[in-house]
């Protein structure tokens, strides 16, 4: 027998249409990519989406055709997040950041048959048109611009192609399964891989995001998404936010400490979503300015670890509340949040400071495991470490163009991220499997090390990586950037961990660079890093 209860398909037109109906009015900010501000409401939003989705079919596109952006989170953008799926297309989000070469490989791979684009990104684009026999249309997301039109050939502008949409055209019917948007992974070995959402694995994704124990929006809350639109969907903020109608501040593409330290206070924004590296541009500008960031609740800080010396910055300095999320790419990204227990609140308050520094439990909708190198479940004990392992509703099954085999292992995803998980479900990242330090049988944390460092004032930055060792295989270097003014000595460094961790895991020596390197989603590339200084302690 089966349940007796309506049934419609989870879509992510469905999403703007309630915040069209029932947040017509709630503004949307949105910073241009040429400067200046413009205030539009998800009423506007919504429409633009509708004509925005009816025009893409009056060009002829097939269901599924992918519509890429290469662009700036900006209310264009926000309204190519839901024209292009709601209408039955795939949103293809692009990383300007990558190389050249990369972003031709993906786009190819894709198949993208529309470009959308931001003003910034037309040297790009002209320099790989050629090499882009598949693009269709390239779409410059302004006004018709003399100027943009002479750089590249036969291009189309979003202005006006929405005005060949009707705004209460309705979005068709099709599956909740059916593919919805692109991202590809910004791997730093190989080809990167194509994760391709559904319409089901977004709307619940938005679901649990809102739930109080993970993000929790809501339609009193200012959000402004610091992590790029081209950067797994922006987190799912866009969508999240939708669902409840929230007010969003959309930064365009200044992500420098004075300009967000600016709309913060200009909007009033309570929460912020972005990777640790941005909110420390952010907060070196506060301490420069008489800012209190007097409006700001909540950041969500994840894509890498956030330092615990950062949450006591947020905590003591601003009254901000710091909530630690784990994901990736394959995950939409959300695996894991850190809010505490109602068990917690007995504990004194440096303990539960304490317990909100790793990246938490996840929500209902995804499963966690860790598992020996033979694939062995390991204890839930926050000591033992082990691969850790995921499946569940808005995780991958397989990657764009390859099978269910070549990408899971006994229907789990396997994250490549070493960590512990405890009785109660809190997990603890201790590194990428390929950069935790093997010293001689046993494992050392190089995020471990890094957040003791980056917590002393005389350092800016820092990465460990594990370099060769004649005895004990590999032992720590700390590659550290010295913080403005500032030219410790390598003992000095040194001396940071002492009292702090065991003897045997401070590290060898410490090698002093300028700035790290990084990939485009913001993640130190030690890879660079074990090539420079992989053998400084041979020899
Ligand atoms: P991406 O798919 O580019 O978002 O990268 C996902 C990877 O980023 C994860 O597998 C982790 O290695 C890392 N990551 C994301 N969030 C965190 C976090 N809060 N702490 C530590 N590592 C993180």
């Amino acid at each position: 027998m089966l349940g007796q209860m309506m049934n419609f398909p989870l879509t992510i037109g469905s999403l703007v249409d309630h915040a069209a109906r029932f947040h017509r009015e709630t503004e949307i900010v949105s910073v241009n990519t040429g400067g200046g501000v413009e205030n539009v409401t998800w009423g506007s939003v919504a429409a633009n989406a509708h004509r925005l989705g009816d025009a893409l079919k009056k060009l002829g596109l097939r269901p599924q055709a992918r519509c890429a952006t290469i662009a700036w989170n900006n209310r264009r953008h926000l309204e190519i997040y839901f024209g292009a799926p709601g209408a039955g297309f795939v949103c293809h989000t692009i990383n300007p950041r990558l190389f050249p070469e990369q972003l031709v490989y993906i786009i190819n791979h894709a198949e993208d048959e529309v470009l959308f684009i931001d003003h910034t990104f037309i040297p790009l684009v002209k320099a790989i048109r050629s090499k882009l026999p598949g693009v269709k249309h390239i779409v410059l997301m302004g006004a018709r611009d003399a100027d943009a039109a002479a750089e590249i050939e036969g291009l189309e502008f979003y202005d006006e192609l929405i005005e060949t949409g009707d705004p209460d055209a309705p979005w068709p019917e099709f599956d909740e399964n059916t593919a919805s948007s692109l991202c590809y992974t910004s791997g730093t070995t190989g080809n990167p891989k194509g994760v391709l959402y559904s319409h089901r694995s977004t709307v619940l994704h938005s679901y649990a995001s809102n739930t109080r124990d993970c993000i929790g929006y809501s339609a009193r809350d200012i959000v402004l998404p610091v992590v790029p639109m081209f950067h797994v969907n922006a987190w799912g903020t866009p969508y999240a936010c939708a669902m409840v109608g929230a007010r969003l501040v959309m930064p365009g593409p200044g992500l420098d400490g004075p300009s967000l330290v600016g709309l913060i206070d200009t909007y009033r924004v309570n929460i912020a979503l972005g990777v640790p590296t941005i909110w420390q541009g952010l907060l070196g500008e506060a301490a420069k300015s008489s800012s209190m960031l007097e409006s700001l609740e909540r950041t969500v800080v994840g894509g890498s670890a956030c330092p615990p010396s950062m949450m006591t910055t947020f905590r003591e300095q601003y009254g901000v509340e710091v909530i630690h999320a784990w994901g990736m790419t394959e995950m939409s990204p959300l695996g894991s949040s850190n809010q505490p227990l109602a068990k917690h609140f007995d504990l004194p308050i440096e303990e539960q400071h304490a317990k909100r520094e790793n990246q938490g439990r996840p929500p209902w909708g995804v499963e966690l495991k860790i598992v020996d190198p033979d694939g062995a479940e390991l204890p839930r004990d926050g000591i033992a470490q082990g691969d850790l392992m995921v499946r569940g509703h808005w995780i991958l099954d397989s990657y764009f163009h390859k099978t269910r085999e070549e990408t899971l292992t006994d229907g789990w995803f396997h994250t490549g991220d070493v960590a512990t998980l405890d009785a109660d479900g809190y997990l603890s990242i201790k590194d990428r499997s390929k950069d935790i330090i093997k010293s001689g049988g046993e494992w050392i944390s190089s995020v471990d090390l890094e957040n003791i460092a980056v917590a002393h004032p005389a350092l800016a930055d820092a990465a460990v990586i594990g370099a060769r060792h004649e005895k004990w295989d590999e032992r720590p270097v700390l590659v550290a950037v010295a913080a403005e003014g500032q030219s410790p000595s390598e003992q000095e460094v040194l001396s940071i961990f002492e009292g702090k961790i065991a003897k045997w895991q401070i590290p060898d020596r410490v090698v002093f660079m300028d700035v790290l390197p990084r990939n485009a989603t913001g993640k130190v590339l030690k890879r660079n890093l074990r090539e420079k200084f992989g053998e400084v302690l041979i020899g």
